[in-house]
């Protein structure tokens, strides 16, 4: 048992104090875990795009001050009541949803959305007391969404752990509790495309290049990948991707023009944009008899899918998913699995390093490279050497042309 079991711990955090202000690195109390909690050290964070977006706050319910960060790894430093499958010193992976393994979803081999603990991303507290565990001289600081991963230590739902190979490289699984598994499981567990079928993926950014991963992985001879930025299509050939489309480069729909490059239409396709025209085009540009499209990118909320249900009669499917299918406890260590006997490639998507203290530049190149037009999308890893706190931070949408995806950052602390 360590010293600090049952006491509060006084460490780092990077808390968001209102909407769009830089994050002010803070002293934060971090309470003992709870009923059926667990809590952390975290080792390694990622800046996601779903982080800046709640940072912002602009249409949806601002929760603030709170400490955000969703996509991690760590060890477990002490467990509250009830917990009984980890232990100090476990390796684990952070997820923003999370498997309870007793309700009717948990139980169902098809789902993974968790009827008790699904992404909320309202609630800043723990679900046991309704209560944050992190405090500033006594004035709670929110959570978000079950992780709040920007902060040395942290208090998780042990139901929102995956317990994982501790002989992987934190700094380098950590990228697989969001984004990539969500991409690759999208290919792996709902396309499942046959060895030496045609996929054509539909955004190229981390989870589209994720997906297009997947198809490498099951075998796919043609990899169509299909972005409005051609910068994209030189790192996507790392992905396996061996032909792309530019929609801007025809007068055609582009399922017409992916229609004419296969003989009818491709055996899968994964739409990771969540822009409707692109999701209606990624349905449409399926063989028919057999092709499946699966949708990934979440759509605008007024958005509305149409098609001639004669697509859907001439036996193409469509689906939808969600973290890519996987259950995080019993699912995600596989998939550290799959990068441990080198089946995945993790490397390719990390490729630079910033310092935990130096968070908000992260912030500043994502919200920077977002105006700008053909963009991409590269993660930075965070490094900061006193106070061991490593953090990876994913800069979504940053222009491929100023940034190279092999340019370290790294700060000596
Ligand atoms: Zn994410
Ligand atoms: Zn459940």
């Amino acid at each position: 048992m360590s010293t600090t079991t049952g006491q509060v711990i006084r460490c780092k955090a990077a808390v968001a104090w209102e909407a769009g202000k830089p994050l002010v690195i803070e002293e934060v109390e971090v309470a003992p875990p709870q009923k059926m909690e667990v809590r952390i050290k975290i080792l390694f964070t990622s800046l996601c795009h779903t982080d800046v977006y709640f940072w912002e706050a602009k249409g949806q319910n601002p929760v603030f001050p709170r400490i955000l960060g969703h996509e991690a790894g760590g060890v477990v430093e002490s467990v509250g009541e009830g917990v009984t499958d980890l232990q100090p010193g476990d390796h684990v992976l952070p997820v923003f949803t999370g498997e309870c393994k007793e309700c009717a979803h948990c139980k169902s081999e098809e789902s993974n959305m968790c009827d008790l603990l699904r992404i909320n991303t309202d609630r800043g507290v723990m679900l046991h007391d309704q209560k944050s565990r992190f405090s500033i001289n006594g004035k709670p600081i929110f959570h978000f969404v079950g992780t709040s991963t920007f902060s040395e230590y942290t208090v998780v739902h042990v139901g929102c752990l995956a317990k994982i190979n501790p002989l992987a490289p934190l700094d380098k699984v950590c990228v697989l509790s969001c984004g990539i598994s969500t991409g690759l499981g999208a290919t792996l567990n709902v396309a499942k495309p046959k060895k030496g079928s045609s996929v054509a993926v539909f955004g190229l950014g981390a989870v589209g290049l994720a997906a297009a991963e997947g198809a490498r992985i099951s075998g796919a001879s043609r990899i169509i990948g299909v972005d409005l930025n051609a910068n994209r299509f030189e790192l996507a050939k790392k992905f396996g991707v061996t032909e792309f489309v530019n929609p801007k480069d025809y007068k055609k729909p582009v399922q017409e023009v992916i229609a004419e490059m296969t003989n009818g239409g491709v055996d899968r396709s994964v739409e990771c944009t969540g822009h409707i025209d692109a999701m209606i085009s990624a349905f449409e540009c399926v063989h028919d008899g057999w092709g499946v499209a699966v949708l990934v990118g979440v759509p605008h909320k007024d958005a509305v899918f149409k098609t001639n249900p004669m697509n859907l009669l001439n036996e193409r499917t469509l689906k939808g998913t969600f973290f890519g299918n996987y259950k995080p406890r019993s699912d995600i260590p596989s998939v550290v699995e799959k990068y441990m006997n080198k089946e995945l490639e993790v490397e390719k998507f990390i490729t630079h390093e910033v310092p935990f203290s130096e968070i908000n530049k992260a912030f500043d190149l994502m919200l920077k490279g977002e105006g700008l037009q053909g963009a991409a999308t590269v993660r930075i890893l965070c490094v900061c050497f006193s106070s061991l706190l490593f953090a990876v931070l994913n800069l979504d949408c940053y222009p491929l042309k100023i940034l190279s995806l092999r340019c370290i950052i790294r700060m000596d602390a």
